[in-house]
């Protein structure tokens, strides 16, 4: 555990500062370039300047306040450094020093070469862009910053500035700490406000968040779901974890992801690490599609779990009996 209360409070207070930061600069990087200067990495997903100097700005703050603190984030040094060509080396350094003057390459290199938190009994969990692809269109995607103390996840942030829903559209940080509830501000504005679940007590009356990207959840058993327990409100479609900040904030009743029938990818806790927390402290509950609790503790992967179901807590057990049901009957 973190030495004492102080020491968290400092943890969540730079935790906040460092992802407000990150926002500021993956805005600039997306108003100005759009799609241009990403790259493929090994395993053919998207990663772009922003990835790199949002993840170099967000290590960089951390660093400062808490030197010895383990991060385990998702990008790592050895794919910028592979790249033939300079230029998304460059754009990195140019991106990252507006928010942190007088960084260096050397430094660039160092903050995200920070891949020593597995396996450690404290350590931050981040995914500078979460929800690139997302980002890579002109649409949303979140800044996922989380600290994991001893098997849970102690505090969780969510920047998200380019929140929107049907409800509202508005750049938002959505923060939360273990015991302490969360709190939602403007991206801008260092002003909290607690926020809480929606109190709809039926499915049936419920939003549903969903990813854009088919791939990555199954649309058929989404659709099937939504028909077997009457849901008629337009759906929240989200690239990222704002899906589980829409639901911490009360813009959605729940969050599905449910794995394609026969896939065998686990989830990344840094999809999910944040997004966790920010809805069980607003009232919510999160658990697999099975029912299982979340675990963090096997590694850079969810290896125990099964897709996810976040939802405001009184909706949870009958949205689960009957995902289970068509899950199952899917998978056959
Ligand atoms: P989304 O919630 O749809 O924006 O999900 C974004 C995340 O999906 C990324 O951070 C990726 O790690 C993850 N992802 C990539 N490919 C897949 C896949 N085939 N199935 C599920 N998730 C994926
Ligand atoms: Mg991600």
């Amino acid at each position: 555990m973190m030495a004492n209360e102080t020491d968290r409070e400092k943890a969540f207070e730079a935790a906040i500062r460092a992802v407000r930061a990150a926002c500021a600069v993956t805005s600039r990087v997306q108003e100005d370039f759009a799609d241009d200067h990403r790259v493929l990495k090994a395993d053919q997903s998207p990663v772009t300047t922003a990835d790199y100097a949002a993840q170099v700005v967000i290590c960089s703050v951390l660093a400062e306040a808490f030197p010895d603190l383990p991060m385990i984030s998702e990008e790592s040094a050895d794919e910028l450094a592979a790249l033939e060509d300079d230029t998304l080396r460059d754009l990195v350094l140019e991106y990252a020093q507006t928010a942190i003057p007088g960084l260096t390459g050397d430094q660039v290199y160092a903050f995200l070469d920070h891949d020593d938190g597995i396996g450690a009994s404290r350590s931050w969990i981040l995914d500078p862009v979460d929800g690139t692809k997302g980002f890579i269109r002109g649409d949303q995607y979140a800044i996922a910053l989380a600290l994991y103390e001893e098997g849970q996840i102690e505090m969780g942030i969510l920047g998200c500035p380019r929140y929107a829903t049907g409800a509202r559209s508005e750049g938002l940080i959505i923060a939360a700490r273990r015991g302490a509830g969360t709190v939602c501000m403007n991206v801008d504005e260092d002003r909290p406000r607690a926020v809480k679940v929606q109190d709809t007590t039926t499915a049936a009356a419920s939003i549903v968040a969903r990813s854009v990207e088919s791939a990555h959840s199954s649309f058929g058993i989404t659709d099937q779901l939504k028909s077997e327990l009457n849901i008629v409100a337009t759906d929240v479609y989200m690239d990222g974890q704002g899906k589980y900040g829409a639901v911490a904030v009360g813009d959605a009743t729940m969050y599905l992801r449910i794995p394609r029938p026969g896939a065998t990818r686990k989830e990344n806790i840094w999809d999910h690490a944040a997004g966790v927390i920010v809805v069980e402290e607003a009232g919510g509950r999160v658990t697999d599609i099975l029912g299982e609790t979340i675990a963090f503790s096997h590694g850079a992967k969810l290896e125990r779990n099964t897709g996810i179901l976040a939802t405001n807590g009184a909706i949870h057990d009958e949205v689960l009996s009957e995902l289970k049901r068509l899950y199952a009957a899917a998978s056959e």
